[in-house]
């Protein structure tokens, strides 16, 4: 890639960090550019299955990430009323012979730092914090970043990083519609020593009921714990990781819930709820020489436990093709190539997660049991996932 002038990010979350390491790391010259003015993730885990893992360890973050995560030995799904327990699959060892790399949980905040630190050793003066962008031109020769303070930056080429509601996805192709899904998501994290014993057992937990489910498992070498618990609510429509809800309307969303989950919901330091919106994947997401990245390009249900997984991958392809390509538009419509389908399957997959997850037929006991015994059915389980986990980034064709 003979270009002299650089690669520019909007947006440093983890898809764009991830990208910003992947092309620092292959030699190329990248500017990032983040409207915060100082950057700490909000508190609440995400889950890395093999095929993020293998990314973060092709950019040699795998010791500094095991000082910080958990690796559960497997996970369980529990019925929302009577706790009846269920084997999802094994994970620990399991994952790593299988797809070759652990399945781990961790703290958003450090997989960040970790990501973030990288970055600023290999370029430390890559970052620029506090602009926010707003649109960006471009010619043949180069793409124009515009911020709302009016700073212009050149570049090679322009990655929309930029989230959910990237403005260069806006600008790109308009506003995306997006659909309420109805649903809900209630995040929080509680120091692990509050809980029972029988609640801070090394494994991560699907609860599932008719109109509502929780995930939760262990973060920061087990010292907290993580829960997110989704209903079904029409009247809250805010997108956001900071919009702060209270205990007792957390309590009231999951009255006839077991008991474990009242246990977990009054010992949340602070909840925090969110409204789901499902967007349908886009068809293109590259024009000449800008493209999207992460939640810009695919946002998703976290349903598969897949958005931050996404992104990181998507890094790690894109500056694979930039390495194997000569000129800027034909290295993003090779990374877009190798990425729009498997994003997209990705994204319905979660949608149809939620319908299962909320099956009325899990009302009753009996129903439960049959309909928990077909829906995670070993086969059907592995059909569901295994070509998600066994994906490699660093291998995949481009
Ligand atoms: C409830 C819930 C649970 C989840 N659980 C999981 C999970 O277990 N596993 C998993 O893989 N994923 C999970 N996800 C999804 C995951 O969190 C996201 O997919 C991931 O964070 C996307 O990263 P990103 O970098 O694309 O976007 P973001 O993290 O949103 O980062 C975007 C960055 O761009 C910046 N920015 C925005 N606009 C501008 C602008 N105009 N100018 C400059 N900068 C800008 C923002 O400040 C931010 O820093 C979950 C999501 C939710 C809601």
């Amino acid at each position: 890639m003979p270009e002299q002038k650089p690669i520019l990010i909007a947006g440093a979350g983890i898809g764009g960090l991830s990208a910003a390491l992947a092309l620092i790391r292959r030699g190329f010259a990248v500017r990032v550019i983040e409207q915060a003015r100082e950057l700490a993730e909000v508190g609440a885990g995400v889950q890395i299955s093999a095929n993020g893992a293998r990314a973060l360890f092709s950019l040699g973050l795998e010791a500094a990430l095991e000082k910080v995560w958990c690796e559960p030995a497997g996970k369980e799904i529990r019925l929302w009323n009577t706790g009846e327990t269920w084997k999802l699959f094994d994970l620990g060892a399991v994952s790593r012979e299988r797809y070759g790399a652990p399945y781990f949980m961790i703290h958003r905040a450090d997989l960040h730092r970790i990501l973030l630190g990288a970055v600023k050793a290999a370029a430390p003066d890559c970052l620029t914090l506090g602009l926010r962008v707003a649109g960006f031109e471009q010619d043949e020769s180069c793409v124009t970043l515009l911020c709302e303070n009016g700073t212009r930056i050149e570049g090679a080429a322009l990655i929309g990083a930029d989230g959910v509601h990237s403005r260069v996805r806006n600008a790109l192709f308009g506003e995306m519609p997006a659909r309420f899904t109805g649903l809900l998501a209630w995040r929080g994290l509680v120091p692990m020593e509050r809980l029972p014993e029988r609640l801070r057992r090394p494994v991560g937990t699907n609860w599932v009921g008719p109109g509502g489910h929780v995930v939760h498992y262990p973060i920061r070498s087990g010292t907290l714990f993580n829960f997110v618990g989704m209903v079904e609510r029409s009247d809250w429509l805010v997108e956001s990781w900071t919009e702060r809800g209270t205990t007792q309307e957390a309590l009231n969303d999951f009255k006839g819930w077991n008991e474990d989950i009242a246990t977990v919901i009054r010992n949340i330091e602070m909840p925090f709820k969110w409204a789901m919106l499902g967007r349908e994947p886009l068809k293109q997401w590259t024009l000449g020489r800008v493209t999207l990245l992460g939640d810009a390009a695919h946002p998703t249900l976290p349903m598969m436990a897949q958005g931050a997984n996404m992104a990181i991958e998507d890094g790690v392809v894109l500056a694979r093709s930039f390495a194997a390509h000569d000129d800027v538009p034909a290295a993003l419509k090779a990374y877009e190539g190798a990425r729009l389908e498997r994003t997209s399957r990705l994204v319905r997959a979660a949608n149809d997660n939620a319908t299962r997850f909320h099956n009325p037929a899990l009302g009753n006991a009996q129903g439960a049991a049959r309909y928990v015994d077909s829906e995670w059915q070993e086969e059907k389980v592995k059909q569901r996932y295994d070509w998600v986990f066994e994906y490699d980034p660093v291998r995949v064709a481009i």
